[in-house]
């Protein structure tokens, strides 16, 4: 599935934070969002999300416009929130019967057993998210952001905060969880992009400075 933003325009009271962006993604790739601390990645990632609504511009998953049609494009997106948020005091598997029964799964103990393999959560499944490392918190929130196997997963700085082995594992995570999928991860870091992204753009103070496929480019980022 491919992502169309077209025109995108997002002000904050005062603040420009998205300056007409426009880009279409190619399906199936891991794509790097890449730009400094304020560019607008998160506030291009909460719109395609439908967290901020559409007020200027258009947002479409697979030639779907998700004003249109808000509840098939919850079906297709899975989506790691910058920082993110988990309730500490839940049980791992707490967590994940929760966020399957979000999305009202029927086969959701199956579904969440299989979640648990893929994320490598086993040992960790009967721990409270308090007890586990940055990592492990972080193989959680990817674990609910592909519970309802979604096709496109918006992946919002995932290797933020964590120290260099933890980020080895989740980036190699995130290109097994990739498979059949279109994945849309921001970064601030370019080793990033080089390590694990098929296709780059380049997003500065609101406005797209730069599109391509990490093949076109021989040159090192
Ligand atoms: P990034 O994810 O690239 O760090 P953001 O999308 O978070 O960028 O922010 C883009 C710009 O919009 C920044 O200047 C930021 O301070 C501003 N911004 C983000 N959220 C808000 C908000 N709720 N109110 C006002 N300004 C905001
Ligand atoms: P980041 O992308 O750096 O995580 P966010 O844009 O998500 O930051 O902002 C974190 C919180 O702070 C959000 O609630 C956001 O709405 C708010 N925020 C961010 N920048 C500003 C700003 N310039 N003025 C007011 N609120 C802001």
């Amino acid at each position: 599935m491919s992502i169309e933003v077209k025109e995108l325009t997002k002000t904050y009271k005062q603040q420009k934070a998205l300056d007409c962006i426009s880009f279409t993604t190619s399906s199936n790739h891991i794509i790097g969002f890449l730009g400094p601390n304020g560019a607008g990645k998160s506030t291009t990632m909460k719109t395609l999300t439908g967290i901020l609504p559409v007020e200027q511009g258009s947002c479409k998953i697979n030639g779907v416009d998700i004003t249109a049609n808000p509840l098939l494009t919850k079906k297709s997106i899975g989506y790691l929130p910058e920082n993110n948020p988990l309730y500490t005091d839940m049980y791992v598997q707490e967590i994940l019967h929760f966020e399957a029964s979000l999305h009202k799964l029927t086969n959701s103990k199956q579904r969440i057993a299989e979640v648990i393999m893929l994320t490598g959560l086993k040992d960790e499944q009967h721990k409270k998210i308090a007890q586990l490392s940055k990592g492990y918190k972080q193989r959680v929130g990817l674990a609910l952001a592909i519970i309802h196997d979604p096709q496109v997963l918006i992946l919002d700085e995932p290797t933020t905060g964590l120290d260099p082995n933890q980020i080895i594992e989740i980036r190699t995570l995130i290109q097994q969880l990739a498979i059949n999928k279109t994945v849309f991860l921001s970064t601030h870091i370019m080793q990033e992009v080089e390590a694990i992204c098929q296709e780059v753009i380049i997003i500065h103070k609101g406005q797209i400075k730069d599109h391509f496929l990490a093949e076109d480019r021989n040159v090192k980022y």
